[in-house]
């Protein structure tokens, strides 16, 4: 647990979580499907995640909120009024499509990404930003977080441990298993090198990956015991 506790702050990892895709995510264009960065192909819809344990947290809210609650109770059986924290993995609009699904939650996206929603020319992401609180490691008890910047400057990865290993729900840090592999920033990255190097962290950090865009895919960590 030692890279843990040092990656994140973290004393312990406190329980294990299970974690449920709720949507799985599409993209306007995708460059390994031989599509051309220049135009899109179609909407863009973000995976999605429920991280259920002592605490339940959704990443990533992607669907507007009456259809998001829908998801939820028909993968889960839970209503939004059992869901404590929403986790955003970063300031993209499609992350966060159905947070007011859950107005009794706690709200939370990284310091920077927060930063950048306040002073945005938009007026309901200012007031979105505004109910959000700065994740911080531990942000729910056992949950740590892995700042992953690349696509946007502030997008971070929450980590937790689950029966099938330690899992990174990471935004679009990876989009999809094809652009984790590549070590490849997604066309509107805002720094393909800070990209490359936090898909490396990833890499080394977990042992299954839910992407920003697809489903979740497994990583063989090297030499890693949890
Ligand atoms: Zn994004
Ligand atoms: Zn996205």
């Amino acid at each position: 647990m030692a890279d843990m506790a040092e990656m994140t702050g973290t004393a312990s990892m406190a329980g294990m979580f299970e974690y449920h895709v709720l949507t799985i995510g599409q993209f306007s264009r995708n460059c390994f499907w031989g599509e051309d960065d220049g135009r899109a192909y179609r909407g863009a819809v973000c995976t999605s995640t429920l991280v259920k344990g002592a605490k339940n947290i959704v990443a990533d809210p992607s669907l507007p909120p009456e259809e998001m609650a829908a998801v939820l109770y028909n993968r889960s059986g839970l209503r939004p009024e059992a869901i404590d924290a929403v986790f955003v993995t970063h300031a993209h609009g499609d992350h966060y499509v159905g947070i007011e699904c859950f107005p009794n939650a706690k709200w939370y996206m990284s310091a920077t990404d927060l930063e950048a929603m306040l002073a945005s020319a938009d007026g309901r992401e200012r007031e979105l930003a505004g109910r959000m609180i700065p994740a911080s490691p531990g942000f729910v008890e056992g949950v740590g977080l892995l700042a992953a910047p690349g696509h946007t400057l502030g997008t971070a990865a929450m980590l937790f441990d689950s029966a099938d290993g330690r899992v990174a729900v990471c935004g679009d840090a990876a989009m999809t298993r094809d652009f984790f592999r590549a070590r490849k920033g997604y066309y509107n990255s805002a720094d393909f090198a800070l990209s490359a190097q936090s898909i490396d962290r990833l890499a080394e950090a977990a042992d299954i990956v839910v992407p920003g865009h697809g489903n979740y895919f497994i990583n063989r960590r090297q030499g890693a015991g949890i």
